[in-house]
C-alpha cells in the first residue's frame, strides 16, 4: 500500500530526530557535569585562590580540546564516492535484471572497472558495486544503511555522533575518544578528594550530591571509553577499519589479507594523522590521501613508501602490482 507523501515526510523528519537523541544525551552530560565541576566543586567547595584556578585553567583545556573533536566528528561530511565511480543506467539496469547472463554482468563491471583504481574486490575476485548507490565501490568503500550512501574507509556507523565513522573524520573520532577519556580521568582525579570527603560528612549542602554522582558518571564513562580508545590506537596502528578486522578486505589476485595496508607502524599513523606532528592532537584535516587510494604493503616489499599525495604514481604503482599478481581475472560477483 502506498504511504502519503506527507506521512512519508513526518516520518522522515521523525527518524531524522530520533537519531538525535544519543548525541543529545551526551551533550546534556556534559552540560551538566561542567555546572557540577565548574560551580559545585570549584566555586563552592574547593579551597585556596591557587588550586581553584589550577583546576578551572586544567579543566577548561580537556573540556575545549574534547567538545572541538566531538563537535569535528560529527558535523564533517563523510566522504562520498567520486562520479566516476557511478555505473551508467543502461549498465546497470543490465547488471541487475540480466541475472542469467553473469558473462555479461562481468564484461559490463569489467569495462567499467578496469579504468578505476581498484584492487578490493569480492571473495570470488569481482568487483564491489553498491545497487543502492549504482556504483562500484572504491577500495575500503561501504554502504551505510544509516546515512543511506556508500561511505568511503567505512570504520562504522557511531549513533553517539549520529554520523559515520569514515575517511574524513577517523582522526577526529581517535581525538575525541582520547580527550574524552583524559576528561574523564582528570574530573574523577580531582575530585576524588571531595569524593572521600562526602563519606566522612565533611560535605554540607545539595552540592554535595553533584560531587558524588560527578565522581561516579565519570568513572563509568572512563571506563567504557577506554577500552574504545585503546582498541581504536590499535587499529590505527594496523591501519585497519572497525569492518575491516571483523571481514579482511580481499585483494585482487592475493584474496582476503587482514594485513593488506599494513604499512608500518609509523606509516599507518601518519596516514590517519598526517606528517606535521604539529598538527596530530588537533582536530583538523591531516589524513593523508584522497580516501579512494591507499598504499598497499605489497608495494612496499622491495620498493618505497608511496605517499598517496601523488594519485597519479600510486595508481600506477596499484595497476602495476596487481597485473603482476594476476593479470586476468573475469569473475564477478555481488559482494
Ligand atoms: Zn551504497
Ligand atoms: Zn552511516
Amino acid at each position: 500500500m502506498a504511504v502519503p507523501i506527507e506521512n512519508k515526510s513526518t516520518c522522515y523528519w521523525c527518524f531524522k530526530a530520533v537519531k538525535w537523541i544519543p548525541v543529545l544525551f551526551i551533550v546534556t552530560f556534559v552540560a551538566w557535569s561542567y555546572y557540577a565541576y565548574v560551580i559545585q566543586l570549584c566555586f563552592y567547595t574547593v579551597e585556596g585562590p591557587v588550586k581553584k584556578i589550577l583546576y578551572l585553567v586544567f579543566y577548561h583545556l580537556f573540556f575545549f580540546m574534547f567538545s572541538w573533536s566531538y563537535w569535528q566528528t560529527i558535523f564533517t561530511d563523510i566522504g562520498r564516492v567520486p562520479s566516476k565511480f557511478k555505473i551508467p543506467d543502461a549498465d546497470f539496469e543490465t547488471v541487475i535484471n540480466d541475472s542469467n547472463s553473469l558473462e555479461v554482468q562481468n564484461t559490463i563491471l569489467n569495462n567499467l572497472g578496469r579504468y578505476l583504481p581498484i584492487v578490493n574486490v569480492t571473495v570470488s575476485g569481482g568487483y564491489r558495486f553498491c545497487e543502492k548507490c549504482r556504483i562500484i565501490k572504491p577500495d575500503r568503500a561501504h554502504h551505510c544503511s544509516v546515512c543511506g550512501v556508500c561511505v568511503l574507509k567505512m570504520d562504522h556507523h557511531c549513533p553517539w555522533i549520529n554520523n559515520c565513522v569514515s575517511f574524513t573524520n577517523y582522526k577526529f573520532f581517535v581525538l575525541f575518544l582520547g580527550y574524552a577519556l583524559m576528561y574523564c580521568l582528570y574530573v574523577s582525579l580531582t575530585s576524588l578528594p571531595y569524593f572521600i570527603d562526602f563519606w566522612r560528612g565533611d560535605l554540607t549542602g545539595i552540592g554535595k550530591f553533584h560531587i558524588l554522582f560527578l565522581f561516579f558518571v565519570a568513572i563509568m564513562f572512563g571506563v567504557s571509553l577506554m577500552s574504545l580508545f585503546f582498541y581504536h590506537c590499535y587499529l590505527v596502528s594496523e591501519n585497519r577499519t572497525t569492518l575491516e578486522a571483523f571481514r579482511p578486505p580481499c585483494f585482487r589476485g592475493v584474496g582476503p589479507d587482514k594485513y593488506g595496508f599494513h604499512i608500518g607502524r609509523y606509516n599507518n599513523f601518519q596516514e590517519v594523522f598526517g606528517d606535521n606532528l604539529k598538527t596530530w592532537f588537533f582536530p583538523i584535516s591531516t589524513s593523508s590521501g584522497d580516501g579512494i587510494e591507499y598504499p598497499l604493503r605489497s608495494l612496499l616489499q622491495g620498493s618505497t613508501y608511496h605517499s598517496m599525495d601523488n594519485t597519479q604514481n600510486s595508481t600506477r604503482d596499484i595497476e602495476t602490482e596487481t597485473s603482476k599478481l594476476n593479470p586476468v581475472q573475469t569473475e564477478i560477483s555481488i559482494l
